[in-house]
């Protein structure tokens, strides 16, 4: 584990926390607020952060799976994990068992979001190397790649990061994407019907 490079990571992560500021979500205008703001960037929403409701709605995923999933994948990376550490402070939310634990339970109780649509199937594959390309950065160019995709097509990912093992069945799971195939440092994933 490279313990230097997540420290970069986790103060860049925090200073963007630190220059939030009254920032609005991207889909529908409301408050963004930090730990949607962290979730945005683990999702590879980074350059254009949304709300809670919003992410779901934006991965067609429903909203109290995805808060589930969304909860495990944050708190299994340092930087994302420290981020929800430092919201939690910032709005005051005092010590949680786990980082983040009241935004979740606040999310989960209000608004409802479309179904999870069914990934599609077949397709030919295309390839992306991200090389040691890690944490928001990764799903960001990720999901950039996938929504290139048509519905069922596959991206053959090879990724280096320490962390990919791990983020990229997550994000996948998170997303509605399905990973077909994981022989680290390689992926297989195929893309969802629409997003
Ligand atoms: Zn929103």
């Amino acid at each position: 584990m490279n313990t230097t490079e997540d420290d970069g990571k986790t103060d860049a992560l925090i200073r963007d926390l630190e220059g939030l500021g009254e920032a609005k979500c991207g889909g529908c205008g409301g408050d963004l607020g930090p730990h949607a703001f962290v979730a945005s960037v683990a999702l590879g929403f980074k350059d254009r952060p949304r709300c809670a409701g919003c992410l779901a709605d934006a991965l067609g995923r429903e909203r109290r799976a995805f808060l589930e999933h969304l909860g495990h994948y944050i708190r299994s990376r340092v930087c994302f994990r420290a981020g929800w550490e430092w919201s939690d402070r910032h709005l005051g939310h005092g010590k949680e068992p786990e980082p983040g634990a009241r935004w979740l339970r606040e999310q989960s109780g209000a608004g409802a979001s479309r179904p999870e649509p069914e990934p599609a199937a077949g397709g030919g594959a295309r390839a992306w190397d991200a090389g040691d390309m890690g944490c928001g950065d990764l799903v960001l160019e990720l999901r950039r790649r996938v929504k290139a995709l048509a519905p069922g097509e596959v991206l053959e990912v090879r990724a280096l990061d320490h962390g990919a093992p791990e983020d990229l069945p997550a994000w996948c799971g998170l997303t509605g994407n399905r990973l077909l195939r994981a022989e680290p440092p390689r992926y297989w994933i195929e893309r969802k019907k629409d997003e």
